[in-house]
Parts: structure tokens; sequence; C-alpha cells
């Protein structure tokens, strides 16, 4: 049994995935966690997303893969753990601009629709309800407010170690509501609700009323 959760940045879909996954006995797959190690690569060898020929032609030297440690996923590039680095605004920016492209799609698209062969998947992201799960039993598209998105991932990155460059919340705004529009309008797998998600906006909701919503879903798929 598969449950797809796509929505914008900052909705909450990790947090609530991962909890989904443990109750459920199912494995978490991030998606966003794969473009980002893409974009992590772009960055490194310097190419603009616009090149869009470079871009193309560096897919073929980079390896993604994923593995488990303690349920944990981690993300390899070329066989590096990247999973610390993958966090950072730049890096979601890079991931943005580069996930518009065809190929780097169909790579990942690839390599997510493998995993979810080979166990039961709880897997966020943008396209898992519409491109990548179609046949998922369980599909939400979890929502909330661009503001109460910038104030949860102003939160988030103020817990972190290095916290010196903090943007600010109405700058984070900004990059959400850029990232949001760059993901609703591009040409391939464009955010958009499923017609058979559940859509469900977690604004005024707490992580453990979300994933109590997801898994009653969930029971009563089951069910039939
Ligand atoms: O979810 P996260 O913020 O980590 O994703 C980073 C970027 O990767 C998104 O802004 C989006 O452009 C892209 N992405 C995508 N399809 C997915 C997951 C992420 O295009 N399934």
């Amino acid at each position: 049994m598969n449950i797809a959760i796509d929505g914008p940045a900052g909705a909450g879909k990790s947090t609530i995935a991962r909890i989904v996954a443990k109750k459920e006995g199912s494995i978490y797959v991030d998606t966003g966690a794969m473009y980002r190690a893409m974009a992590l690569y772009f960055m490194e060898n310097k190419i603009s997303p616009d090149d869009q020929k470079a871009l193309e032609e560096a897919l073929a030297e980079v390896d993604i893969s994923i593995s488990y440690r303690d349920g944990v996923q981690h993300i390899l590039l070329n066989g590096e753990d990247v999973t610390d680095r993958l966090r950072e605004e730049t890096v979601g920016n890079m991931a943005s601009a580069t996930s518009v492209n065809a190929k780097v799609r169909e790579k990942l698209v690839a390599l997510q629709q493998k995993l979810a062969k080979t166990a039961s998947v709880v897997m966020d992201g943008r396209d898992i309800g519409t491109v990548v799960l179609p046949d998922a039993e369980v599909k939400i598209y979890l929502t909330a407010s661009a503001h109460t998105r910038a104030v949860r991932r102003y939160e988030e990155l103020k817990n972190k170690p290095d916290a010196s460059n903090l943007p600010s919340v109405e700058q984070i705004e900004a990059d959400i509501k850029d990232r949001d529009y760059r993901d609703m309008h591009r040409e391939h797998s464009p955010l958009k609700k499923a017609d058979d998600a559940v859509e469900v906006d977690s604004s005024d909701l707490t992580i453990e009323e979300v994933v109590e919503r997801i898994l009653e879903i969930s029971a009563s798929k089951k069910a039939n």
C-alpha cells in the first residue's frame, strides 16, 4: 500500500510523511531530497540552471542513491552521503530551478518508481500522486498559507547549528512564493492536486492532527 503526499514547500510534508510511514510500517521516501542532491551537484560543478545542454550532459555523471540507517533516509551523491547539506535555502532554490528540466525529472522519477516497487512507501513531493505513483491507494495534497510556511521554515533554520546567515521571514516568504509559482507553472509535472487526492490545509492544525487525518483516510481505504 502506497501513500502519496504532495504539496508546496514548507507545508509540513516531510515531518508528516515521516511519522505516517513509521505508524504504517512503511518506508519514507523524500523525493525533494533527491532533487536537492542533484542541485548540489550542479552547484558544485558551477552548472547554470539556464544552461540546458550542460545540465543534461552532467546527468550522466550524477548517481543518486538512497540508503536507510535506523529508518532514516540518507542520500548518496556519487557515493557520498550529502544528507546534511541539502536543507539550505540556496540548495532548495537551485532544486526548484533545475527540477523544471524534463531529463532531470525522468531520471529521478525512475528511481522513485523503482523504490516503490520494492516496499510499501510513504512518498512526498510535488508530482507523486499525479505522475510518480498515479495508482497510490492514498493521495494527500497538503497545503498551508505562504506566511505559515515561511514562519515554519524560519524556525527550522533558526535551530540549525549554523544560523549565522539566517534569512528574514519576509525573505523566506518571498522565496516560497517564487518557488510555488515555478513549481505550479512549469511545463513538466507541475505541482497540482491529483483529482483523487484529499486536500488537507495544515495552517491551523497540529502535526498530530494532520497525521491523524491521514491515518484515518488510510484506514478507510484499507477497509474498502
Ligand atoms: O520538497 P523540497 O523543498 O525539498 O523540494 C525542493 C524542490 O525540488 C522543490 O521546490 C521542487 O521544485 C522540486 N521537487 C519536484 N518534484 C518533487 C519533489 C521536489 O519538482 N517530487
